[in-house]
């Protein structure tokens, strides 16, 4: 047994808002208090926290478990120059095994002047294929290598929706663009479940510095393997809600997987679907044309009724729906979905499952008190705002208002479950809550009011988001997202009081430790 003392805790529990000492057992809370503790369980092994803050561990509502463990192996593309970049190419080529594919992401041609090309990466990579994504995705460089094995010539054709950069003499340059990449992207091997695995385990210690004790992960099979192999090894310390790609729906429903299936590690989500497309490529699906495209209003991927049937079938077996909206028509369609599978789950005596829609990022005026009218809930990402504010200004005008528009949802009764998107962006959950408090880059930009302010959040209810808005989307508020007596004993150390601290500094605020399951995991 362990006695955390002379904390200052902020339990998020109603009816204990703060405590000084906690006692955990067996991976579990099982008191929460002040100093009378002490003397209650003598017995137990006593660690002076040193008067610092001590907050329930905090989770991602949104995340790509496989996609961000695997973007931390590649080599970092993100430099000044391109020269630093063939450096690190250099480095990993001379580690790496012979013939092994060599991948990174993150370059950007207009930070370094100029497009680089396949002869680049052929004076140091003459034997390895190289494959580096831009930061934008919409670009790919590779080596001679990688072409050869793609099979790239002067005679291969642009595929649809995609063009092979040439030089003046018709030479593939080794820069690829959209749907070009695919020719070199799919024959990359895909890792092992193994090798996945591995990733896996690496980047929970990352989420673990960040202050991340759970996440709810949007890939696929492999990733769920991978999840039950760290599992099944005794490896997996994080809370994983898997969610279940919708292609699968019928096998799910015909070997008769509920949402909640699993135990405390590892269970069970939501059915995902996607509805529309996103924001920057301007295929979010909107009742009004994107500004300056008059024939533009983003693609529908399938309308309400259609989404209704899925999600009548996995009604039926037990299994939530979790659907990615962005634009205002696709969040609509959602809605009138989910408004027509409560009338059915009514109907057929069903339980009322907890439906969500992931992003929301834009919604009709008409549509906002729908969220919380049926009980729907709202996972956003709060950096998501803050990265894309110009450009949902630019595409969507005045629109944005009710973008990103977290305090509406809140004020309206919605359940909030924050989220990052990672890899998309990073998945510390600090600035995600200073994004959310602030509505402000970390540079301070786009002014000292934030972007939209009157949709600032107070720093409990970001909190709250990541930790008991987030326990609830995934059933889980009986046992996590607070510190209480029968909790599970996962919960985060940190320097300063996120409470009183100024909201600017939320972003750079620093852990001292995790615990997940009453083990530090972590600790600086
Ligand atoms: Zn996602």
């Amino acid at each position: 047994m362990k006695l955390l003392y002379h904390a200052q805790i902020y339990t998020l529990d109603t009816s204990k808002p703060v405590a000084s000492v906690i006692a955990i057992d067996h991976g579990e809370i099982v008191a929460v208090g002040g100093d009378e503790l002490l003397s209650e369980f003598d017995r137990a092994e006593k660690q002076n926290i040193g008067g610092r803050v001590i907050l329930p561990g905090l989770t991602d509502a949104h995340l790509h478990l496989q996609h961000y463990a695997l973007s931390l192996e590649k080599i970092d593309c993100e430099t000044d120059t391109r020269e630093e970049c063939l450096r690190r190419v250099t480095e990993r080529v001379q580690k790496a095994k012979p013939g092994e594919w060599i991948l990174g992401h993150g370059w950007n041609q207009n930070v370094w002047g100029g497009w680089p090309s396949a002869a680049d990466l052929d004076q140091i990579a003459p034997n390895h294929p190289v494959y580096l994504t831009a930061k934008s995705l919409h670009a790919a460089w590779t080596n001679s290598a990688a072409m050869k094995l793609a099979n790239i010539t002067s005679s291969t054709p642009d595929p649809k929706d995609g063009q092979i950069q040439r030089d003046a003499k018709g030479e593939p340059t080794g820069i690829l663009f959209e749907n070009a990449m695919q020719l070199v992207g799919d024959i990359v091997p895909a890792p092992t479940i193994e090798e996945l695995a591995h990733a896996i385990q690496k980047a929970q210690s990352i989420l673990w510095k960040m202050g991340l004790t759970g996440v709810h992960d949007f890939d696929r099979r492999d990733c769920f393997m991978a999840l039950q192999k760290l599992h099944a090894d005794g490896k997996l310390k994080l809370r994983v809600t898997k969610n279940i790609p919708v292609e699968l729906l019928d096998q799910a429903f015909e070997l008769g997987l509920r949402t909640g299936f699993g135990d405390n590690w590892l269970r069970i989500g939501s059915v995902k679907v996607f509805m529309d497309g996103a924001l920057g490529p301007r295929t979010a699906a909107m009742f009004q044309p994107y500004l300056n495209e008059p024939e533009n209003r983003g693609t529908l991927n399938m309308d309400g009724e259609q989404l209704f049937e899925l999600g009548r079938h996995a009604a039926d077996v037990g299994l939530g729906m979790t659907v990615h909206a962005i634009g205002d028509r696709a969040n609509h369609e959602v809605l009138n979905a989910y408004e027509q599978l409560r009338a059915y789950e009514k109907k057929k005596g069903l339980p009322a499952l907890r439906h969500r829609i992931e992003h929301v990022q834009v919604l009709h005026l008409d549509d906002v008190a729908r969220l919380a009218k049926l009980d729907v809930i709202s996972s956003m990402q709060p950096i998501h705002a803050t990265s894309d504010m110009l450009m949902a200004d630019k595409y969507w005008g005045e629109r944005s208002r009710l973008a990103y528009a977290w305090r509406t949802q809140l004020d309206a009764g919605a359940h909030l479950a924050f989220g990052s998107d990672a890899p998309v962006e990073s998945p510390n959950p600090f600035w995600g809550i200073h994004a959310a408090v602030t509505r402000r880059r970390a540079d301070g930009s786009p002014n000292p009011d934030g972007w939209h302010p009157e949709q600032r959040l107070t720093i409990r209810e970001a909190i709250e988001g990541y930790t008991t808005g987030a326990a609830y989307a995934a059933y889980a508020e009986n046992r996590a997202g607070k510190l209480a007596e029968g909790y599970l004993a996962d919960l985060i150390v940190l320097e300063r009081d996120p409470f009183t601290c100024d909201p600017e500094e939320m972003k750079d605020l620093q852990l001292s430790a995790t615990m997940i399951d009453g083990d530090w995991v972590w600790q600086s």
